[in-house]
């Protein structure tokens, strides 16, 4: 069975003081006592150094939020994957479902994301997901393949990516899909990775699930078959909740 691993999304929230009290709530928690998975925090990129910094030494690791496809350049208020990698972060998400829609990004670009984390030591977590209208339509497998074959890292690497299955309609809305439909979808994307990745590889990529988790419904989530994790949004800015929801790691 791969660990699990529990990762914050705190999107754009937090200042100074209220994200370096969060990040300080987080570890000391740790040092009091760790839980049974792996944990990670990704703050909006001006907390980087500051919860970097409140976190050092600890079992909680610092991941980013996004990534331009190019090292460095002229890129006006993008943040390049060397940058975070100097930072001291560990993964960065790519291809979540706000940037896909608030940014127009596509999986092609995703991929380029992806690759330039790599490229930079960092292990990409790679979101995908259906619509609700896509889901009504019966199409959710069918979009969730296309979106994992175009946007996680070509195979051939030494490293294989995070990938987070995160339905939209349940992003932020206090909606869950069912423990089957989550079965179905990670294991469909366990098959696609092992496609892609080999049977070993791909058997170790983690699958993160994404929506609403929260602590009342975090055991089940994790229970379910293929489940590696959780990309966790709201519940993450607060330090109780997110203790609780990596507490429930089978
Ligand atoms: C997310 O933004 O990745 C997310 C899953 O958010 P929430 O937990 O708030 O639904």
């Amino acid at each position: 069975m791969v660990r699990k691993l529990i990762a914050g999304n705190w999107k754009m929230n937090g200042l100074k003081g209220t994200g370096g009290e969060l990040a300080r709530d987080l570890a000391a928690r740790a040092r009091a006592a760790a839980p049974d998975c792996d944990l990670l925090v990704c703050p909006p990129a001006q907390l980087l150094f500051p919860v970097g910094e409140a976190l050092a030494g600890g079992p909680v690791r610092l991941g980013a939020q996004d990534c331009h496809a190019e090292p460095s350049g002229a890129h006006t208020g993008d943040i390049a994957a060397p940058m975070l990698a100097d930072a001291g972060c560990s993964h960065v998400i790519v291809g979540h479902s706000e940037r896909r829609s608030n940014h127009g990004e596509t999986d092609g670009l995703v991929r380029a994301k992806a690759e330039a984390a790599t490229a930079a030591g960092l292990t990409p977590i790679v979101c995908v997901g259906e619509t609700e209208e896509e889901r009504t339509a019966g199409r959710a497998l069918a979009v969730i393949e296309s979106q994992i074959r175009g946007s996680v890292p070509e195979a051939g690497g030494a490293e294989v990516p995070v990938v987070a299955y995160e339905p939209v309609w349940a992003i932020g809305t206090g909606r869950t899909a069912t423990s089957g439909d989550i079965a179905q979808a990670h294991g469909h994307i366990r098959a696609l990775l092992k496609s892609i990745y080999g049977e070993e590889a791909g058997g170790t990529v983690r699958i993160l699930y994404g929506g609403s988790v929260k602590p009342d419904n975090a055991a089940e989530i994790l229970a379910v078959a293929e489940v590696d994790g959780a990309l966790v949004g709201g519940a993450s800015l607060k330090a109780e909740d997110f203790w609780a929801i990596a507490a429930s790691c089978p």
